[in-house]
């Protein structure tokens, strides 16, 4: 296990792209932590600083309390498993497992030792005389991650293991990575553009937002019930958090004929006078009017526009005034489309965002 710590930790590729900026961050020993962010915010680039296989242009990144700029890869203690999982067709799983510890040297009896021990672990051991042609995508990552286990490092990293797999397998993966990670307890450092992988799996998050810029590290929950940011606010959660915008007028703003009162979920209204701001909750968070039962809140009119039966749920498509929104309903409770729907908005499911910094407005309200 490993403890790791980035200080300012900044990556300019040579063409002069300006990848990872200011990165700052303490991981301890056995943390699982994803790096999250659309495509090119330098999740990549980030883990690969910590492999060794990128320079890292200024900051200090040290592992175990040792400054590790310049070591070497070999000497970092790391094990790194890719999106594709480049197994060597001509090999069994069986010597694939082994084959670095073949090339390091070890002897033989050693690693058929580790080989179906590891196998054990990931349930390989039927599937050891088969070829990777022979074995579904999700076999194949398991061996992929099986070749990185079997070396007993400190530090594990992935980058995207799970994108070649499909929905069901990805699934079944993603709990027996975590499952490994438990029994194991390397420090592992996971790249995903998939918040659902990220929220699933992680101890903390790191989201990050193109140009190589952390938005905010946190816990699953913490991101989750307090984005410190629109870009964070809008990134977790499927559907994504209504935004409706709006200038605040003696403490509230209007939309579509409709007043919204912020004093009772900022901490000081006054701070926010005469500002746009974004007047925020999640689709999930909203109650039909007559479940609030007695509960402080909002209540919003929308006229709705479609909706969309998922089975445990209903996608409602609404409109507030001028600005779209989706709202999550119970299906035996499905408004008919075309009608007005008036929903609840429990006042400690609101955000207020200031729209020009897009930093979460204070608020004192208990969030669960
Ligand atoms: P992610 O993993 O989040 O998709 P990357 O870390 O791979 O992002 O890339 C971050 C940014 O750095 C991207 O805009 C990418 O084009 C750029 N980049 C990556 N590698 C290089 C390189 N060798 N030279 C210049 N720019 C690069």
């Amino acid at each position: 296990m490993a403890q790791l710590l980035f200080k300012d930790v900044n990556k300019v590729y040579p063409n002069g792209y300006h990848a990872v900026h200011d990165f700052n961050m303490e991981i301890k020993d056995g943390e699982f932590i994803c790096l999250v962010g659309d495509s090119g915010c330098g999740k990549s680039t980030t883990l690969r600083m910590i492999a060794g296989l990128e320079d890292i242009t200024s900051g200090e990144f040290y592992i175990d309390g040792v400054l590790a700029n310049q070591m070497s890869s070999r000497d970092r203690g790391i094990a790194m498993v890719f999106q594709s999982y480049a197994l060597y067709p001509h090999l069994t799983v069986y010597e694939n497992l082994g084959f670095g510890l073949t090339l390091e040297g070890v002897d033989a009896d050693v690693i058929d030792e580790k080989v179906k021990q590891t196998a054990k672990i990931l349930g390989l051991t039927e599937y050891l005389e088969r070829f990777p042609r022979n074995l579904s995508g999700g076999q194949c990552q398991r061996v992929a991650v099986g070749r990185a286990l079997i070396r007993k490092v400190k530090i594990f990293l992935m980058d995207e293991p799970l994108s070649n797999l499909d929905a069901k397998q990805r699934v079944t993966m993603r709990s027996e990575i975590k499952q490994i990670h438990r029994s194991v307890g390397a420090t592992t450092i996971y790249v995903t553009h998939d918040q659902t992988e990220a929220m699933t799996m992680s101890d903390r998050i790191v989201v990050m937002k193109s140009g190589g810029y952390v938005q905010q590290i946190g816990t699953p929950y913490e991101l989750y019930f307090h984005p410190r940011n629109l870009f964070v606010a809008g990134f977790i959660g499927e559907p994504p958090m209504n935004f409706i915008k709006g200038k605040v007028e003696g403490g509230k703003i209007s939309v579509g004929g409709q007043q919204f009162d912020l004093k009772p979920v900022v901490k000081d209204v006054s701070s926010i006078e005469g500002k746009e701001v974004v007047f925020a909750f999640r689709p999930e968070a909203i109650k039909l009017v007559e479940e609030s039962k007695g509960a402080k809140g909002y209540v919003i009119s929308s006229n709705v526009e479609l909706t969309e039966l998922l089975g445990d749920t209903t996608n409602v498509y609404a409109n507030v005034g001028d600005v779209n929104i989706i709202l999550k309903v119970n299906p035996h409770h499905t408004p008919a489309m075309g009608s007005e729907f008036k929903f609840f908005v429990p006042y400690e499911a609101a955000y207020v965002y200031d729209a020009e910094t897009e930093l979460a407005v204070e608020s004192d309200l208990k969030r669960h």
